[in-house]
């Protein structure tokens, strides 16, 4: 007999929860603007930029930051959130889609060069603990069958081509999410002789899911707000 109904049962109900704040250590935080008298001085720290002095304040562009943590480490750090609503829209004609799919969406993932810890994350949204599944939300391995097309990685000349013909074979309508800060603008990897650097320019995006990695519950969150469940005015948001 298979030990895993003898472990449900014992254990109770493991996925983590939704709705509810996420649970200490499910998110690896992210750094948040502060006021500082050292703003210039300390935004210096960021390899990526991703730290700007203004106004006395230190302001944080997600979009280049690659969790190196240096702005945590020391005596007096950043402050750090652990959340999971870490996207936002590419521009404000992005929209989620039609209230039919509210139940239902299925996700093509494409590593379009990611370093392999995207690719882990994607791995474990449809692992039990994540359970992608409760939301109607499923992976599948076709085009044919993608509302969504997830990419993650600096699109790699080897999978330019690959990226634009399955964005091109899925039925309208599609929505694409570029997962982690490669995909936005090519991360550590940047623009190079054998990368596009991002997503821009290769197919039109909607939605942007910052980090490096983003963690499970940050991709079921940009993946729920197409969905039209996370869309409150606050979150129109573009960054
Ligand atoms: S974690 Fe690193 S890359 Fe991100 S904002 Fe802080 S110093 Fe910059
Ligand atoms: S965003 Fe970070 S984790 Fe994801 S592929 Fe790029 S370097 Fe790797």
């Amino acid at each position: 007999m298979s030990f895993w109904p003898w472990y449900g049962l014992r254990g109770g109900q493991q996925t983590e929860s939704w709705e509810a704040s996420v649970p200490a250590g499910a998110s690896p935080g992210r750094p948040v603007a502060a006021a500082r008298q050292d703003a210039d001085q300390f935004s210096m720290i960021c390899p990526t930029q991703a730290l700007r002095a203004q106004a006395g304040r230190v302001e944080v562009e997600m979009d280049h930051c690659v969790h190196c943590q240096r702005c945590r480490q020391g005596a007096d750090p950043l402050p750090w959130q652990e959340d999971a609503a870490w996207s936002h829209w590419r521009d404000t004609h992005a929209q989620p889609f039609p209230a039919r799919f509210r139940r239902s969406l299925h996700v093509l993932y494409v590593d379009a060069g990611a370093c392999g810890a995207c690719v882990n994350e994607i791995r474990l949204v449809d692992a039990p603990v994540y359970n992608l599944h409760r939301f109607g939300i499923f992976i599948t391995a076709t085009p044919r069958d993608a509302d969504v097309l997830l990419v993650s990685g600096p699109i790699t000349d080897a999978m330019h081509r690959a990226v634009v013909k399955a964005y091109a074979a899925m039925p309208e309508p599609k929505r694409v999410l570029g997962m982690g800060v490669c995909a936005i603008n090519g991360g550590v990897f940047g623009k190079s002789f054998a990368s596009h650097g991002g997503l821009e320019g290769v197919i039109p995006v909607d939605l942007w899911i910052p980090g490096c990695p983003p963690p499970p519950l940050a991709i079921i969150e940009g993946l729920r707000r197409l969905m039209g469940w996370t869309n409150g005015p606050a979150e129109r948001e573009v960054r």
